[in-house]
Formats: structure tokens, sequence, C-alpha cells
């Protein structure tokens, strides 16, 4: 049995501010349904968590957290839901705030966060043999784990789901907690600051990342975001596993949050845009072609594309629907191309699970420009609600979305390679030429309907790689 702790700052269904939750909560599922894995989940308890979930929770211990001269405490408490053992660390000084993130202390957060885990560690009835960090916020953990506080035998995974946050801080925030050995500085600081993604890349005996292309491209100065000569150097040990998503759980057949619900008929998927169109106010008309996006505002996700050519493509007979926050100049556009358009646009600023499933449920098309992708999981969602997902050929959008090809009948939506916004704008024109078209129409959906993307196959890997890294060291 390989007993695996996933460290990480979000999960769904407890918290969630992106794909990184999606894929914490779902991919233990499927890794645990191979009895040689048995995968448990460790998480900060913030505030944001809903009662309902805390009152689920069961009391697990107190540990002490020693954070230089600051001897902090910790309550771990522990949650058992759909097969998986949760813990959660509560803390009322680093985690009792409003959101997620966002905070002046971030850094010294989720240090704090990284250093209860190791504490934790001690308590756990079940010890790991590998200990699978994600993204920044436990980066720290791994390192802590090599160095600091070396743990005998127990061996790291470091997934990288986006590498452009990184966890920056001077190198004084931690050495006031931890005394960092002179030896040990240049594996954990970049460009003069300490660094905990750094510090992962340096420190873990694997690491992954969530598509095989963004896996290529992260080695290379324009996707790196400056971190890519430490991952030539660690090349090697680099590998990209594919992310899916949990297809019961984003089900259009089953999914409660649809007034109707449909597995691949048009017409019933229709049904849900006619009532979307009515409570947002459009013109109700099931065959003008809907356009949606559901994001994070942030320029990562091509927005600037979008802004640059949105109002040429508003003169065709469409609609366009975003959801999302973030960014307050991109906020500001879309409100404001709200009221411009009201016959065309409804801009949703808010985050909203049960919208953003009946926007993915009404739409034809789904846009996706980014600049760079490391997996994304909208285009999955989007398939899975027979959406044709419209996306720029990088990271995980190129390794999921294929364009469709006249000529063969292939392909499960459209893509352009190169980011430039009147390549978006032909192939959003191109998309309602065959929106129009209705055998080529037919051809496309017909793949859309095929295209699936569970975590079965991409567990199988990481399955494979935890077995490798077990069987090297034991
Ligand atoms: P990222 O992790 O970079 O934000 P992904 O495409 O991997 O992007 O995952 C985004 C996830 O967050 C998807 O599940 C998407 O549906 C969801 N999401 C993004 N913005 C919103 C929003 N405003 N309301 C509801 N869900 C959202």
């Amino acid at each position: 049995m390989r007993n695996v702790l996933f460290v990480a700052s979000e999960c769904a269904p407890f918290i969630k501010t992106g794909g990184l939750a999606d894929v914490i909560g779902s991919l233990p599922q499927t890794l645990n349904e191979n009895e040689r894995v048995d995968v448990q989940v460790i998480l900060p308890l913030y505030d944001e968590i809903s009662d309902e979930w805390k009152d689920q929770m069961d009391f697990y211990t107190s540990i002490h957290v020693p954070l230089g001269w600051r001897n902090q405490e910790a309550r771990l408490y522990t949650l058992r839901y759909n097969h998986i053992t949760y813990y959660f660390i509560s803390n009322d000084y680093y985690f009792s705030r409003k959101g997620v993130y966002g905070y002046y202390d971030d850094g010294e957060r989720f240090i704090f966060f990284s250093q209860a885990v190791i504490e934790a560690l001690n308590h756990l009835k079940r010890k790991p043999h590998i200990l699978h960090a994600h993204d920044w916020q436990a980066g720290m953990v791994v390192a802590l784990a090599k160095i600091i506080q070396p743990i005998k035998d127990l061996k790291t995974v470091f997934t990288i789901h986006n590498l452009k946050y990184q966890g920056v801080m001077p190198i004084e925030t931690f050495n006031d907690f931890f005394q960092l050995p002179a030896e040990h500085i240049a594996g954990m600081e970049w460009n003069g600051m300490l660094n905990c993604l750094k510090s992962a890349l340096f420190h873990a005996d694997t690491i992954t990342t969530v598509s095989p292309s963004y896996a290529e491209e992260i080695k290379d100065p324009y996707y790196g975001e400056g971190l890519h000569p430490i991952l030539i150097e660690r090349a090697g040990d680099l590998v990209g596993v594919l992310n899916g998503i949990d297809v019961k759980e984003y089900n259009p057949l089953i999914d409660p949050a649809l007034s109707v619900k449909y597995r691949t008929s048009r017409a019933r998927k229709t049904e849900n845009k006619l009532i979307l169109q009515e409570r947002l106010s459009l013109p109700i008309n099931g065959e003008r072609p809907l356009y949606i996006m559901i994001t994070r505002l942030d320029e990562q996700k091509g927005l600037h594309l979008v802004q640059h050519i949105l109002e040429d493509f508003l003169q065709e007979d469409i609609q366009f629907i975003i959801l999302g926050t973030g960014n307050e100049e991109f906020e500001a556009y879309f409100a404001d191309l709200g009221h411009r358009y009201p016959e065309k646009v409804v801009s949703l600023l808010t985050f909203d699970e049960n919208l953003a499933r009946q926007l993915y449920a009404s739409a034809d098309f789904l846009i996706m420009p980014s600049k760079f992708e490391p997996c994304g999981l909208a285009q999955l969602i989007a398939l899975q609600y027979k959406t044709v997902p419209i996306v720029r050929e990088t990271g995980g959008l190129k390794d999921t979305v294929q364009p469709f090809n006249e000529i063969t009948n292939e392909g499960n939506g459209f893509s352009f390679p190169h980011y430039n916004a009147h390549d978006l704008l032909a192939v959003l024109r191109y998309s309602l030429t065959i929106y129009r078209n209705s055998d080529h129409w037919a051809s496309l959906i017909k793949n859309v309907n095929k295209s699936q993307f569970s975590w079965k196959k991409s567990a199988q890997e990481y399955a494979k790689l935890y077995d490798g890294l077990v069987m090297e060291y034991a």
C-alpha cells in the first residue's frame, strides 16, 4: 500500500477559488479506487469554510507549531467525506480571516501551514510514504521535510498547477522562523528572495505538472515565469500528467443546478438556454448562438485579446455572457459592455458555482483564449455539458481540444495558435459559420459528445509514479 498525504490550500467542495480545488477534490477519490493507493488530504481550516462542513468535523488533536520564538498552537480536525479522510489545520491568527488569499503575510501564513503539516505528521495514525504537495502554498512543506526536519524514508511529489504564483518573500521572514543554514539558501532563494515554489522544485523527488504540453512549455523563458533554468535542470524528474474532472459531479444528466437535465439532446440543452435568457433579460431565442466565459478575470485568461475584438464580434447576431471576478480593470470593462449592449451581453461579476453550471449547460460555445494554461478545467467541464470550446493552442488546452476539420470531420472544438486578437476574432467568426451549417455542426457535436476527460487514465499514471518512488528508495 502507498500511503499518500495530499497537502493543498483548497479543495472542493469545502473551499474553492479555482481549478486547484476541483483537482484536490476529485483526484484522491479515483486514486483510492486503486487498492494499492490510499490518499488522505490536509488543508487549512479557513473561516470561509461553511459551518455546515465545520459541524461535521471531529476534533483530532492539538499541536505545537514551533516558528522561531513564536510557538503557535494549532488544532487538527478531521472529516470523512466520500470515502476520503480529510485533515484541517485550524489557527485563529492565520486562517480566521475573510476569503482565502490576498493578505500581505500570505507567505508567512503558508509557511505556518507547511510547518503545521510537518508537526501533524507525528500525530497521524497512518503515516504517509509520500507527501504530495500542490502549488506554492504547500511548496515549503517539501523543503521542510527534506532539510529542516528531515523525515526518514518520506518521499515527496510536487505538482505545479500554476507556475505564475510562487510565494515570494524576504529571506528574513523565513530566517525569523527557522534559521536557514547557509548551504541551503541557494536551493530556496531566487533573485535574492525566498521563493516557496522554487524551494519545492529544488527539493521534491518528483515534479509533476498538469498537462504534457505545459511540462514542455515551462522549460522555455516565455512560459517559465523566471524559473525555467531550474525546470531545465530538473527536466529528468518533471512529468506532465493531464488533469481530469469528476464526471459524476459534472454530469448534465443529474446536475441538480440545471432546470432541464440532458445527456446529449440538443433540444433539452436549448431549454436551459431559454430559461437562462429569460432570467437574465436577454432576448429569448434558442437559435441565437450563446458564447460564454467562466473565468478568473486575470490577464492569463486572454482577456486582453477578448477586449480588443469583442465589440467587432458583437456586430454578429450572437449573445455573450461572462461569469467571473478578479482584476478591477476587466470587471469595469465587462460591466460597461453589459450596459452598452443590453440585448447581447450579460456580465455576471460574481463567483457562483450553480450559475456556472447553468451557463455551461445553456451555452453553445465557451471562449478560453489563454496566454498560458497549465491544464484548464473550464474547457473540460464545457465538453462535459456538450458546449464547444474555443481555445488558444497552449498547455492543457492544446492537449484536450482538437480543432474541427471540415474535410475529415474530426475535432471537438476550435483553436488558434498565436496570442493574437485578430486570430481569435477569425476563429470566433469561423465558429459561427460552422454553427450555421447543419452538417458540419452535427459532426462537431458528435465529436464533442464523445469527448470525456475522467480521472481514470491520469490516476493510473500517478499510481505508477508513486510505485516507482517507493520502490526506488525502499
Ligand atoms: P484556474 O484554475 O486557472 O482558475 P481552471 O479552468 O483550471 O482555471 O478552473 C477554473 C474553475 O473555476 C472551473 O471549475 C470554473 O468553472 C470555476 N470558476 C471560475 N470562475 C468562476 C466563477 N466566477 N463562478 C463559478 N465558478 C468559476
